[in-house]
């Protein structure tokens, strides 16, 4: 659905009045389909202080596609910048990023990214050093609400042993991929299994469920543009959409409700005849709001078993029944409910919290069969499920975050891709908030 007060703040007339009263102007983002690969202008790293990335920022000169620079200039628009505040270790040392940002900030172009990494806080050899490296998701958060409304502001944890991993984490965060990701703490460890260098999603399995409109529909598109074998699944329901999907996309479609009581093990199934999947995505979701106390229980049941109880069974019977390959990957998709609450939501915000516990659980298990699994936390993302909300709701979840807007699909489904990359190994057990640094739950 389109956004009519973004396309009009931004047009000639909008532009003036939006100014003249003083209300607020969302730049509309800069996705990879307009925007190629790269940064918009060059990237400027942090001065050298005793962290441990020197030689992934050096590589970084050549994946974010712009020069890269180390001496600050006030005739430079940057593209990015990135502070390697891993050596951190107390407040002294923690000056160096006053220093470094109080000057560089405004130098950041519009649609500019900036990545500041630590390490890992409880990984720090003193109290000191973890409080410092924590205390640094509150000084990325403030410089995301600072930072103009197109530009992504991060942190990056790396373990140490994780450096070599976390090229593939920075490369999306510097990148239009990431256009409305904002204000996360990621953190990389050492990968869970190793990658060809320069694989990508070329010839992987996939499966998606719910894949038949939105943002199942822009994860299977989005997988089929960069080379994977798309298994589409959704309910018979869909089943003209998904025939749809499938002629277009030449994508293999499996009508199938992931609730039927034999659901896992026919998708089992189905997996091991294929050769097993590299990426299971966990998407198909659905809301049945009332307040908890009008609730009835089918709808209670009925958001339980499609969020929660299938996925949990799904992935249980392809990894324990080998329906997974090498270097898996498994992403179920959350939401901002499960974190911040939502009124009418009880149902839902519990199915989707729950993910945070499964991944946190799942994770070092998983990692053992080399296999990772994470979830995204979408937050307002402009579809049907989101077109069905009333107007003043609808405009309250837009507006509520520091990019001023709702995103995209296709903005899951990038934050998506690159969870499932080959050499995002590093990353396991994570939540990623897609919600443009959204003010609820933050
Ligand atoms: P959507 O347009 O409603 O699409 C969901 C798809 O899943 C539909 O095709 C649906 O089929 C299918 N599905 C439902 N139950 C199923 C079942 N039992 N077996 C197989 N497929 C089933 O939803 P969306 O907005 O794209 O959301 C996708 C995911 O993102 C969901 O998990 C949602 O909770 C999550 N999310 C969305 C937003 C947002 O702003 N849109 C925000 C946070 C999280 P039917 O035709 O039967 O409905």
């Amino acid at each position: 659905m389109s956004d009519r007060y973004l396309d009009f703040a931004n047009s000639g007339v909008g532009g003036w009045l939006t100014g003249a009263l003083g209300l607020p102007r969302p730049a509309p983002l800069r996705r990879r389909a307009e925007a190629g690969a790269g940064l918009v202008g060059p990237l400027l790293l942090g001065p050298d202080t005793d962290g441990r990335l020197a030689t992934t920022l050096g590589r970084l000169a050549g994946t974010a596609g712009q020069k890269t620079h180390v001496e600050w200039s006030p005739d430079v628009r940057y593209g990015g910048l990135v502070f390697d505040a891993s050596g951190c270790g107390d407040a002294a040392a923690a000056q160096g990023l006053y220093r470094f940002f109080h000057q560089a900030i405004r130098s950041v172009a519009e649609h500019g990214r900036i990545v500041v990494i630590g390490t890992t806080p409880e990984l720090m050899a003193d109290a000191e050093g973890e409080a410092i490296q924590r205390g640094l998701e509150g000084f990325v958060r403030s410089l995301a609400k600072e930072a103009r409304r197109s530009i992504g502001v991060h942190l990056l944890y790396v373990a140490p042993g994780g450096e070599d991993a976390a090229g593939s984490t920075l490369d999306f965060l510097l990148s239009p991929r990431s256009a409305y990701v904002s204000g996360q703490a990621i953190r990389v460890a050492a990968p869970v299994a190793t990658s060809e260098p320069g694989a990508g999603h070329k010839g992987r399995r996939v499966l998606v469920t719910g894949a038949s409109r939105g943002i199942g529909e822009a994860i299977t598109r989005l997988f089929v543009a960069d080379g994977a074998q798309v298994v589409a699944l959704d309910v018979a329901g869909a089943a003209e959409g998904l025939s749809a999907l499938s002629a277009e996309l030449g994508v293999d479609a499996l009508a199938l409700d992931i609730t039927a009581p034999d659901a896992a093990e026919a998708i089992l199934a189905d997996a091991l005849a294929r050769g097993g999947y590299d990426v299971v995505v966990h998407n198909a979701g659905i809301t049945r709001d009332r307040t908890l106390a009008r609730m009835e229980p089918r709808e209670w049941d009925s958001v339980m078993a499609v969020n929660l109880s299938a996925p949990l069974a799904i992935t249980r019977g392809l990894v324990e029944g080998g329906g997974m390959r090498p270097n898996g990957r498994i992403i179920a998709v959350s939401s901002l409910s499960g974190i911040a609450g939502n009124m009418g939501q009880s149902n839902y915000a519990l199915s989707k919290a729950a993910w945070i516990g499964a991944v946190r659980r799942l994770a070092p298990k998983l990692a053992g069969q080399g296999i990772t699994i994470n979830a995204v936390a979408p937050g307002f993302i402009e579809t049907q499920m989101t077109a069905a909300i009333p107007f003043a709701i609808r405009e309250a979840g837009r507006r509520m975050n520091s990019m001023g807007q709702g995103g995209h699909p296709v903005d899951v489904a990038e934050t998506i891709a690159w969870l499932a990359h080959p050499a995002s190994g590093g990353v396991n057990g994570q939540v990623v908030r897609v919600c443009g640094q959204s003010l609820l739950g933050a």
